[in-house]
């Protein structure tokens, strides 16, 4: 059985999907406004941590994640420099992708933008005026606090607090400012607006998640993701407008990553303490020693960046990957049942051991912990001369198996292709997110005659050389 905490409850629980084998799974995602810092990075890899065990344990995941490219700071950003918001938000979305493909975040079936999803906000904020739970003023909507007695049961805020009648405007706040949120914010000289039933103006950043997990996943499903900052006001926001609309209960799972943190403050934008995925790049980081280092400490635990602490995680991971070197190239002799069916056993363990500490509540410092004990069982016999061929390649098939949770180790294939290529696919993709379906397939057709077919699968493009 799995067992996840959840916020909500404030306990571990067993884990539980609506329809059996089968789940929904939204994870808030970037606001486009500048190039995410690798503190986003923290939760999202935590979120494909999560999505890509689920999966290994036989399920069907379905995945949304949104693009906010409408708030408060997009809309700054756009203006500062004097471009539409797409124009301005275009750069960002193309960078997170390109990010997120080195990172080997494996994508969302699903990235719904806020501005492609007007009508569906526009709803459920009619919805919301009609059943009395929110209210117009001054041309903006409003959700009531007081109308909605189950505020506060995720962030288990202190409702006493709450200042009946108070607004709040923007789209961030802090505890002390408890107050009816704004869901539909009327149109203000010069900013992007829409023309609807409630009147001329945009979307608050709240109801953005509530319309579009629920227009993917249904009125109820089954987890909700982010980082703990999230979890007010956002999360509980979007508890009170889709649970005040739909009558029913909107997430049965909520889990929340900490924060990854310098000198134990948050890193964010607003701080400045921040690194982009770039900057590091430019520092001849390996982006995947970097999905180790924000991977292999528990998601619930605070983690602090330091460049000592990123170099410790790429020397784990560099010792994982010269074990699977070391079994793939060494010659070993083919002898010996008995010593493969130990290995076998051995092997059997480490996996199953992985598996069971994943289903603790993504416990990954005891999965990992599995992963170099087999490491230092198999090399000693390598060191004793005592491996066979049979047995190296059970341990290989092991290791490759955890793998597709971890996604570590090196991709030989990637590194086989000549950059051009390389670049000519991701032009593809990216032709592809943006509906150019005639140039995507003039660079397929290109590619195949320089003998580089394409295949679009689930995790994301693959290639095959033919002669
Ligand atoms: P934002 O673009 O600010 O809405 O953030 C996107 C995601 O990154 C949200 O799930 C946040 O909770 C998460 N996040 C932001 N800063 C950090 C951080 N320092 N550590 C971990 N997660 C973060
Ligand atoms: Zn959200």
């Amino acid at each position: 059985m799995i067992r996840f905490y959840n916020t909500l409850s404030g306990k571990i629980e067993d884990f539980r999907p609506l329809r059996p084998g089968e789940l929904g799974l939204y994870t808030c995602g970037p606001t486009v406004y500048d190039y995410p810092h690798i503190g986003n990075y923290r939760a999202y890899i935590f979120e494909d941590l999560l999505k890509r065990f689920l999966i290994f344990s036989g399920f069907k995941v379905t995945h949304v994640m949104n693009i906010t490219d409408v708030d408060d700071k997009t809309i700054k950003g756009a203006k500062a420099l004097g471009v539409s918001l797409n124009e301005y938000t275009k750069k960002y979305i193309e960078a997170f992708f390109e990010d997120i493909k080195v990172l080997r975040i494996q994508p969302a079936d699903h990235y719904p933008r806020a501005t492609e999803h007007i009508e569906d906000m526009v709803r459920m904020i009619k919805g919301l005026l009609d059943k009395g739970y929110a209210y117009f003023k001054d041309g903006s909507v409003y959700f009531s606090l007081a109308k909605f007695p189950d505020y506060g049961k995720l962030s288990k805020i202190n409702k006493e607090e709450l200042r009946a009648g108070a607004r709040v405007e923007t789209d961030e706040y802090e505890k002390e400012s408890v107050y009816d949120f704004v869901l539909w914010k009327k149109v203000k000289p010069g900013e992007p607006y829409w023309e609807t039933e409630i009147g001329p103006g945009r979307p608050g950043w709240h109801i953005e998640c509530s319309a579009m997990s629920t227009r993917y996943l249904g009125p109820t499903f089954d987890i909700h993701c982010g980082g703990i900052d999230n979890i007010f006001p956002h999360h509980e926001n979007e508890i009170a407008q889709s649970e005040a609309y739909y009558g029913q209960k909107f997430v049965n799972y909520w889990l929340h990553c900490h924060h990854l943190v310098v000198d134990g403050e948050k890193m964010s934008k607003s701080k400045g303490n921040f690194f982009t995925l770039r900057d590091l790049l430019a520092r001849q980081i390996n982006p995947v020693d970097l999905r180790y280092f924000l991977l292999s400490t528990h998601y619930r635990k605070m983690l602090n960046f330091t460049f000592d602490n990123l170099e410790q995680a790429r020397a784990s991971r560099q010792r994982i990957i010269d074990f699977v070197y070391e079994l793939e190239h060494q010659m070993l002799p083919q002898k010996s049942e008995s010593q493969t069916d130990s290995v076998s056993t051995m092997t059997g363990k480490a996996l199953a051991d992985f598996k069971d500490s994943l289903a603790d509540d993504l416990n990954i410092s005891s999965a990992l912990g599995a992963v170099f004990e087999l490491v230092r069982e198999i090399n000693s016999r390598l060191a004793r001369n005592e491996l066979s061929r049979p047995a190296a390649n059970v341990v290989l098939t092991a290791i490759h198996e955890m793998d597709k949770v971890l996604a570590i180790l090196p991709e030989k294939k990637e590194e086989e292709l000549p950059a051009e290529i390389v670049i000519k696919i991701e032009q593809r993709e990216q032709a592809r997110r943006e509906k150019n379906f005639a140039l995507a397939d003039s660079i397929r057709q290109e590619l195949l005659q320089q003998g580089i077919v394409l295949e679009d699968t689930r995790e994301g493009v693959r290639w095959k050389k033919i002669k």
